[in-house]
């Protein structure tokens, strides 16, 4: 068992990491609480909720809603059921919620929680490889028609309790896309942590200890990051590597078509082209490329209009004043942030799509 501090200016909690730790609860939870109420997904319940519920063992009043797969589940409506059930549950501001899944859990469950009587406690209980970004930094959101994310606040968990015997369970395609952001996490630290991810070939299982370590590592990047920019005022802005194109490309393909990671994936490759044509540098686009056709990332994209990705692009959260706003990369962990011209990207991302 592992565990990591986060400490920011105004918040402090643990990240706990290990194995079986969903039989344990009891133990990290901070103070006793009048009621949990634990949402999670209708893939994760028949797999984990029980244990969470008997690790809880009548300590308090335990109720839970199950929400449909996927990330359709992060809408409004949703939203707005899972506040009904928690009322009706009877929870109060000394009630705790319980976020046990992936991302889609965690962003929509601590959203609940921000707002739930003006914020209750949370603790996340991530299941996914791709939750050890989502779970730390406490960015939680649903997401409007128009894009991802884009009703949320900033509500730090009180704890992430993290047992990677969950991530047995996971589908390749999940994998894939949980690795994806360990990768981002490594463009943007130093070059020791991708010289080890680009040896990890997840085609044939990776054992535990290897998969902790990158999760630890991915973490520690994380949270060191938001230790220093909780609220994105600067460099936490360089976590969105990848993800200017890789959200554009989520909200156009359709969430259920491309994952989160996948799309994330492709975002990268176009930073690191845009990176080398803009400062005229060489950075390992073919290592990277190579690694992620060995690993099976789909990297076609189907006919999407250049036209629609870049108005997506522009609408995205971080763009100011009609510029395209991307994280590049001087070199691999040295990222900056840039506002770009749409016109630039539109024939650079013409390309790209080739
Ligand atoms: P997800 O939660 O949808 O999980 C992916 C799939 O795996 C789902 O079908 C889920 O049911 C299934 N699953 C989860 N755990 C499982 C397990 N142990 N065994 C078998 N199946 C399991 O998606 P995700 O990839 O974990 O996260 C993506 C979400 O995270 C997106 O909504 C994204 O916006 C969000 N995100 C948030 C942040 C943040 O800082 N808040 C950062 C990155 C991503
Ligand atoms: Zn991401």
């Amino acid at each position: 068992m592992k565990k990591i501090t986060i400490q920011t200016s105004t918040n402090q909690y643990d990240v706990t990491i290990g194995e079986g730790l969903r039989h344990q609860v009891l133990e990290y939870l901070p103070k006793q609480y009048s009621r949990i109420f634990i949402i999670t997904d209708s893939n994760v319940a028949p797999l984990y909720l029980h244990d969470v519920i008997n690790s809880i063992n009548g300590a308090s009043p335990v109720d839970y809603a199950v929400v449909p797969a996927g990330e359709a589940s992060k809408s409004i409506q949703i939203y707005y059921d899972l506040m009904s059930d928690a009322i009706k549950a009877g929870l109060d501001r000394d009630s705790l919620i319980i976020a046990l899944g992936g991302g889609m859990v965690g962003d929509l469950a601590g959203f609940v929680a921000a707002t739930f009587m003006r914020g209750i406690d949370f603790i996340q209980m991530p299941t996914t490889i791709l939750a050890h970004d989502s779970s730390v930094g406490g960015k939680v959101a649903i997401n409007h028609d128009e894009g991802k994310n884009l009703i949320g606040c900033f509500y730090p968990p009180v704890a992430v309790i993290y047992d990677v015997e969950t991530l047995h369970t996971l589908p390749f395609k999940e994998i894939r896309s949980g690795y994806a952001e360990i990768v981002k996490h490594s463009f943007i630290h130093e070059s020791s942590f991708w010289s080890t991810i680009s040896q990890v070939n997840l085609i044939e299982a990776i054992n535990d200890t290897e998969l902790v370590n990158h999760l630890l590592k991915g973490i520690e990047v994380k949270a060191q990051i938001v230790e220093q920019d909780e609220y994105e005022s600067n460099i936490r802005q360089f976590l969105n590597f990848g993800h200017t194109l890789g959200h554009a490309l989520e909200s156009e393909i359709g969430y259920g078509e491309i994952t989160h990671g996948e799309a994330v994936a492709i975002g990268m490759l176009f930073a690191f082209q845009v990176s080398e044509k803009l400062y005229e540098i060489k950075l390992p686009y073919e290592q990277l490329i190579n690694w992620l056709k060995s690993n099976q990332y789909p990297l076609k994209i189907q006919e999407i209009a250049t036209d629609k990705l870049v108005t997506r692009m522009k609408r995205d959260k971080k763009s100011k004043s009609q510029k395209i706003t991307m994280v590049l990369l001087r070199e691999v962990g040295k990222p900056l942030i840039e506002q770009l011209d749409d016109q630039t990207i539109h024939l650079w991302l013409g390309e790209f799509l080739q």
